[in-house]
């Protein structure tokens, strides 16, 4: 597969643009659970994902983009959970913090793939510098995740993902 660079270009914008939605909400989440040094990081992701949004939009000037599908770009969800259960499930620390880095692992996968394949060298460049910078905010949530306790319920290495029931 190769890529070209409005395609990209949409598809760095739609991440961003979701990563700095879903931030937000993490954000507000560990607030209200009193949990201030995650909210922060939250928060500073968030500044990130909005500054990094902005140096793009910026980049893509009059370059006509095209229209992408939302599971192009969208944060997936814990396997297995929905709704309120999805909600309760990310108040736990941990699981949220796991969950922010599974979708930042994702975008430097997808960055990486197009530094790898593209043709364009303009291309390649922009996507390299994506690809790492994806790769430090792993990095940082990697640092967070070593510090948070486990809970009893986590999503990746749990033999029975469903949550407890009553
Ligand atoms: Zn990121």
């Amino acid at each position: 597969m190769s890529y070209t660079l409005p395609e990209f270009l949409a598809h760095a914008l739609a991440l961003e643009q979701e990563a700095a939605e879903r931030y937000l909400e993490l954000a507000d989440m560990m607030e209200a659970h009193r949990n201030d040094p995650v909210s922060a990081v939250f928060r500073d992701m968030h500044r990130f994902s909005l500054m990094h949004h902005e140096e793009i939009r910026k980049r893509v000037g009059d370059i006509e983009l095209p229209q992408l599908k939302s599971w192009q770009y969208r944060w997936s969800s814990p396997p297995e959970k929905g709704g309120e259960e999805a909600f309760d499930y990310m108040l736990e620390t941990y699981n949220a913090l796991r969950y922010a880095r599974e979708n930042e692992l994702r975008g430097m996968e997808y960055y990486s793939s197009v530094a790898a394949e593209a043709g364009d060298p303009e291309l390649a460049r922009l996507a390299r510098e994506f690809a790492n910078e994806e790769t430090e905010h792993v990095a940082a949530l990697d640092d967070w995740i070593a510090r948070t306790p486990r809970p009893s319920t986590t999503w990746e290495e749990d033999p029975d993902p469903l949550p407890p029931s009553g």
